[in-house]
């Protein structure tokens, strides 16, 4: 907690009175003075004075310090932390009349508004973030590593259906086509009618369609019928 967030907690002094007093601090950066002038504006009464400002020393947010004031010139001279340091007859720095520095002295606060926890916060969630910016960009690149090993993936899968519907396609429509899938690695049904050379056959034995495969570059034609096969030379 800071010192603003203090006394806009506290209930020793009215809340007009804090916020007046916010208000005011708004001119005031850490370890400024503030002087009894300025607070007699906050119209407190001894009371809430006393209650106030203990509580505010005992959180450290202020520090009691003793400021000489010259009975004569008006004029203010060294401060103190210590009461005790105070010298007892000395003279002003201003119109060097010599006095009781002891009982001519006023009573200011220095100021810690204890910002300081805050800046700690603020620079640990710099550091998260840093670093789930840094994770960010480790998974985009991960996401972007793994998108391109399912398109790799899809790719191949298109390409293993398109096989597999093609050799079911074979496997469906012809009936000679397990036999010749024994004749190489590379067999593909025509179907019976070859298109691109207007060409059907007729099997000599049994009279069946015969089917026409690419058996590794060849054309052949096989009889579902009877098993009778024949390898097929177009002219050049
Ligand atoms: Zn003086
Ligand atoms: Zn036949």
């Amino acid at each position: 907690m800071n010192l603003i967030e203090f006394l806009k907690k506290q209930n020793i002094i009215e809340e007009k009175k804090a916020d007046k007093f916010i208000k005011m601090l708004e001119h005031y950066s850490e370890n400024d003075v503030l002087y009894p002038d300025v607070i007699k504006e906050l119209d407190l009464t001894l009371n809430e004075y006393e209650r106030l400002f203990n509580e505010l020393e005992r959180r450290d947010y202020v520090s009691t310090i003793y400021i000489i004031q010259c009975p004569y010139c008006n004029e203010l001279g060294n401060s103190y932390v210590d009461e005790d340091d105070i010298p007892f007859i000395d003279h002003c720095r201003f119109c060097e009349a010599e006095f009781n520095h002891q009982e001519n002295h006023i009573t200011a606060y220095r100021l810690y508004f204890n910002y300081a926890e805050e800046v700690d916060v603020i620079e640990e969630l710099n550091m998260k973030i840093a670093a789930n910016q840094d994770r960010i960009m480790e998974i985009t690149e991960e996401i972007h590593n793994l998108e391109n090993a399912r398109k790799t993936l899809q790719l191949e899968n298109i390409n293993f259906i398109n096989t597999k519907n093609e050799l079911l396609k074979n496997k469906n429509e012809s009936k000679a086509y397990s036999k010749m899938a024994t004749r190489g690695s590379n067999v593909k049904f025509l179907g019976k009618y070859l298109d691109n050379k207007k060409l059907g056959l007729k099997c000599f034995r049994c009279g069946d369609d015969m089917e026409f495969f690419d058996v590794n570059g060849k054309v052949m034609g096989a009889c579902p019928g009877c098993d009778t096969e024949v390898e097929i030379e177009f002219g050049k």
